[in-house]
């Protein structure tokens, strides 16, 4: 498996040296299955400033339509055409379908009772509740609607990272239709093994074994790998191996996804960031397509709270950040085991 980079050198005349030659060096990395590219700045990486949002916390509570009471009256029922439930409940966590969904199949799970919870606040309870919920809904969309391949578990955590509703909530798709990460991945799944007659997400766990960079830790039958060409500022990726479908996710298996992702949760919390996209994507039937997470922390820059995603990600859909995933790996490895 290659891990391809390219490394840019770009010269200026500098006028704080006196109009001398400067050199700034910056990489462009292909993922190693689809081939998308992330570029990595060499830029001084500066302690990222909590930001306050004590002030966008209470103002979301004056209406919270995922507030227990509320929620009940408001979200809309499953049809049953579609859903064997009404809406699925376990625990704490409610999963109803979005009033506003992207696809034939569009879904919220509410996770918590709590109408806030911080990043680094979330238990292993809130987190298996949320997750049956959804494995409970996208089993049964499975079992009634056989052509919905693409399945997806999603979290948009707080606004800084499309979430429009500040109580936790998951966002769940069961669709007929590929989004642009599947029809990337997919075909590119099938070149790789026709190529090597190899499994693609075997060979990774692997190839990062030995090559030690980049793996963070095997538990049970997870890998957690820091992606070598990042889909954000980073991106953690949890790979199911023994799962094709929600409907495998064992109790073992699910104890070890909750746990993974609460690790990645509380070192992204432990960076002062407090925002994260998620997705846990399955397509259905393709044993070539191991159900896998990634996570990627959101950030604003200071001074002017400047989105992260610039000209770059909006319109050559191409990764920018400024730190490297193997430090990245180095910084997550020191706090999984504590
Ligand atoms: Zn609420």
């Amino acid at each position: 498996m290659e891990f391809v980079k390219v490394l840019k050198t770009s010269r200026f005349l500098d006028p704080v040296q006196g109009y001398a030659e400067v050199k700034r060096y910056s990489e462009v990395r292909y993922d190693p299955l689809t081939g998308h590219s992330s570029r990595i700045l060499e830029f001084p990486v500066r302690a990222v400033q909590r930001a306050d949002i004590a002030e966008l916390i209470k103002n979301s509570r004056q209406f919270c339509p995922f507030c227990p009471g509320v929620a009940e009256q408001v979200t809309p029922k499953f049809h049953p055409d579609l859903a064997s439930c009404e809406r699925y409940a376990i625990g704490e966590a409610l999963c109803v379908p979005n009033a506003f969904p992207y696809d034939e199949n569009g879904a919220v799970t509410i996770m918590t009772h709590q109408h806030y919870v911080s990043l680094g606040d979330f238990t292993p309870g809130i987190m298996t509740d949320a997750m049956l919920c959804c494995i409970q809904y996208l089993k049964d969309i499975a079992e009634r609607q056989a052509d919905m391949l693409y399945q997806s578990i999603n979290w948009n955590y707080m606004p800084q990272a499309g979430g429009s509703i500040v109580h936790p909530h998951l966002q769940l798709a069961a669709s007929s239709s590929p989004t642009n990460y599947y029809a990337a991945a997919v075909p590119a799944l099938r070149r790789y093994h026709k190529d090597h007659g190899r499994d693609f997400w075997v060979d990774l766990a692997d190839e990062e074994h030995r090559r030690g960079e980049r793996l963070i830790a095997t538990t049970g039958s997870l890998s957690w790998i820091v992606a070598f060409a990042p889909m954000g500022i980073f991106d953690i990726v949890g790979i199911l191996h023994d799962v094709g479908s929600p409907g495998d996710i064992c109790v073992e298996v699910l104890e070890n996804l909750v746990a993974g992702m609460l690790k990645v949760m509380r070192y992204i919390d432990s960076l002062n960031m407090n925002s994260l996209n998620m997705s846990l994507y399955f397509h259905l039937g393709n044993p070539l397509f191991t159900p896998h997470l990634r996570i990627c922390p959101r950030v604003n820059i200071p001074p002017f709270d400047t989105s992260q995603i610039n000209y770059m990600g909006m319109l050559h859909g191409e990764t920018l950040t400024i730190l490297k995933p193997e430090d990245i790996c180095s910084g997550i490895r020191g706090s999984w085991n504590n």
